[in-house]
């Protein structure tokens, strides 16, 4: 069995972190030259601009992609043949978030109880989700989840007979509604199926995917298109202001479902489509 110090994933955590802070990825920059290519409003095309402008400045300057530098999302595919050792995963991967968003200067933006709202201080406590593959090798992503985006995501706890249009009309609209407030343009995580829980972690896998990657399966992929050309054609644009780029991507990942039930979760992340990715 391989052995794996918590202190290697400690250190490749900060390494991502600041990764994901201060640069945006290549694929989100290419979605985003494309989209002011062929954006048909002036104003779009011009807050377009802005964001590969503001994306140039975090990377030459250090300086973070938004104020807004999200909730620690950390998703660990721990292979069966691997041995943690020196250590506790859970407060080592605390620690790593600490010192990244402390190191710095990355804002805290986590409350220690979502009614009396005292900040943590330090961005803990991220959001962690395990789990177990074959193999021995850990797989590390990480994600900062603004709340603006977070805010404007939706589960429908549809009905079979909603069938394939329900289900699209349910995500088009939950994307329209939000509007400006998840800072357009948007790349959209769609959960379908499984239950409650498991619909909305579809959704957040959804957005970890390569952007602009389809779905394995030929119908969703086919969705996906669809459903990009239907969120762009409703004209709400960058920032909100009107224009043909709402989306840059929309993803979704299906699974099986009870005979009663169409789950259907809309994870809607921002412009600042922070994440990065190590294999350990
Ligand atoms: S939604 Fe995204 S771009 Fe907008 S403020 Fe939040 S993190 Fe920043």
């Amino acid at each position: 069995m391989r052995e794996l110090s918590v202190a290697t994933i400690a250190t490749h955590l900060e390494i991502l972190i600041n990764q994901a802070s201060f640069n945006l990825g290549e694929r989100e920059l290419c979605a985003l030259r494309e989209a002011q290519a062929r954006e048909s409003s002036a104003s779009g095309r011009a807050i377009l601009s802005e964001l590969l402008q503001n994306a140039d400045i975090a990377r030459l300057e250090g300086r973070p992609l938004c104020q807004d530098t999200g909730v620690a999302l950390v998703f660990l595919d721990i292979g069966q043949d691997v041995h943690i050792v020196g250590g506790d995963l859970q407060p080592a991967i605390y620690r790593a978030v600490r010192n990244a968003y402390q190191d710095n200067y990355l804002r805290k933006s986590m409350v220690e109880h979502p009614l009396a709202r005292k900040n943590t201080g330090d961005n803990n406590p991220p959001i962690i989700h395990i789990r177990i593959v074959p193999g021995e090798q850990v797989r590390m992503r990480f994600a900062a989840k603004g709340g603006g985006c977070e805010n404007m995501s939706r589960i429908g706890m549809l009905t079979p007979s909603a069938g394939r249009e329900g289900v699209m009309d349910f995500i088009v609209r939950t994307v329209c509604e939000a509007g400006g407030n998840p800072c357009p343009p948007v790349v959209v995580g769609v959960g379908l199926g499984g239950n409650f829980e498991k619909s909305a972690m579809l959704a957040k896998e959804a957005l970890m995917r390569p952007l602009g990657d389809h779905a394995e399966r030929e119908d969703d992929a086919e969705m996906e298109r669809e459903l990009l050309a239907r969120i762009n054609a409703e004209g709400h644009g960058p920032m909100g202001l009107g224009g043909t780029t709402t989306a840059l991507a929309v993803h979704v990942i299906s699974h099986p479902c009870h005979i009663a039930s169409l789950p259907v979760a809309v994870n809607i992340d921002c412009h600042s489509h922070r994440h990065a990715e190590v294999i350990l």
